[in-house]
């Protein structure tokens, strides 16, 4: 039988004492740490001062078999992380050739006086395994202490990943010999709640184990996490698809996509299948509908583009809502967002409209409470509906969820 290694991560920084910054680290390593089966039993978050340091690291060397430490490598004062592991274990440090010579070329490059103190962050422990860093100064490092593995990390994000990918985890596979693979897939849903997901799949959900079944809800929709753990990859994506088939039988209607596929992305893929042409007339969500549009490469052959209509004198004048409609009804009302959403399609020759229009806050307007919102969808072939929505939240909040509902309302019309 293998050894289960316990795990723990520890990250260094006041900053993330503060509140000033997440810490992000930790759960990026806990996933990816997650995901080759070896099991994190404790986060820790220590300040920038080294007693407080090596009594963490202490705690640590007695309770976990693998320790990886994040932050603290750096030339300043408080980056503490070698000192205060010296400070516990005695072990020599020594200046690493190949990451103080990069550190002395970029100074050289920018032209800039190298202060003693940046020599510090080439500094390694003996006999550790130095993991070089491409995208930074201080190399991180590896060692063996006293039966236990200390993996040492630099604190930016994108350098703690990088050296961890190309050399941490390699290193942790061969040394934990898990051969069990695991694999997961996202599928994400819209236009249902988390807790109606649950109930569609609840015996599926309590009768799961492999995969495991995890919905969680997003501010986009809900998504479903299957992972699957198994000796081989194509057992693995069996196993996803089989379970993937038994979700969609019982919430198909509300699938829209896979892992990093977004709901932009299928509704655009979904226009050029239908050779369809789309216009947005946007009054409280400003053009944040075209801008999520937009976003998707490819849009240029079905987006046609928007108007953004927040004035009242422009959904009059420029956009064409006639006068009767905006002194009888108002501007937030069922028939101005019709009309807004027939205008822009003609105005900009598209076969679908959509508009928004609605009560972003902070005050109510024409007696419509903050939060109400009105959106349309017209098609050339005559179709014609007309979404109320009563948001809460404060005004960006109101102006997301319309941007949100929108996008549900054009995949829901799209995919019939
Ligand atoms: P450097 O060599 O650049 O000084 P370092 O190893 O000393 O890096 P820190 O100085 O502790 O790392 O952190 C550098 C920056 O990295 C922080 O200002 C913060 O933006 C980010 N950072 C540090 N720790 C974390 C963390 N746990 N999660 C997310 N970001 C972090």
């Amino acid at each position: 039988m293998t050894k289960s290694y316990k795990a723990e991560i520890i990250a260094v920084g006041t900053e993330l004492l503060l509140g000033q910054i997440a810490n992000t680290n930790a759960q990026w390593l806990s996933e990816k740490l997650a995901l080759s089966g070896i099991n994190v039993y404790q986060h820790g978050v220590v300040g920038d001062n080294l007693h407080r340091v090596k009594e963490a690291f202490e705690q640590a060397q007695n309770r976990s078999d693998i320790i990886l430490v994040t932050g603290g490598l750096g030339p300043t004062e408080d980056d503490l992380t070698r000192e205060a592991f010296q400070l516990m274990s005695n072990l020599e440090l020594m200046e690493h050739g190949p990451s103080m010579k990069k550190i002395e070329a970029f100074f050289q490059n920018q032209n800039k006086i190298m202060t003693p103190n940046n020599k510090k962050q080439a500094r390694v422990f003996k006999g550790s395994r130095v993991l070089f860093n491409q995208q930074g100064m201080a190399p991180g490092m590896i060692l063996s202490y006293e039966s236990k593995t200390w993996i040492f990390l630099p604190g930016v994000p994108r350098e703690m990943k990088s050296l961890f990918t190309n050399d941490a985890m390699p290193f942790l596979q061969q040394l934990t010999g898990n051969e069990e693979l695991i694999k997961s897939l996202v599928l994400k849903f819209t236009g249902i709640g988390e807790s109606a997901l649950e109930h569609e799949l609840k015996s599926l959900i309590q009768a799961q184990q492999n995969p495991t079944i995890a919905p969680l809800a997003q501010e986009d929709g809900v998504v479903i996490r299957l992972t699957a753990k198994e000796k081989s990859e194509e057992r693995a994506e069996k196993l996803l698809e089989e379970t993937k088939q038994q979700i969609l039988s019982r919430v198909g209607d509300y699938f829209f996509g896979e892992n990093d596929e977004t709901i932009e992305q299928k509704i655009i893929s979904l226009l050029n299948k239908k050779k369809y042409y789309i216009a947005a007339a946007e009054s409280l969500t400003g053009g944040m509908f075209t801008d999520r549009l937009i976003s998707v490469s490819g849009a240029s052959s079905v987006c046609r583009g928007g108007i953004i209509c927040y004035d009242t004198k422009v959904k009059q004048e420029i956009l064409g809502v006639s006068k009767e409609t905006i002194q009888h009804k108002g501007t937030v009302s069922e028939e101005c967002a019709l009309e807004m959403a027939e205008q822009v399609s003609s105005k900009l020759h598209a076969n679908i409209g959509i508009s928004f229009t609605g009560v972003a806050g902070p005050e109510q307007v024409e007696g419509k409470d903050v939060g109400t919102v009105y959106i349309a969808l017209v098609s050339k072939e005559g179709f014609k509906q007309v979404e109320k929505l009563m948001s809460m939240g404060d005004r960006n909040t109101i102006r997301k969820r319309a941007t949100i509902k929108g996008l549900e309302i054009i995949f829901n019309f799209l995919k019939s």
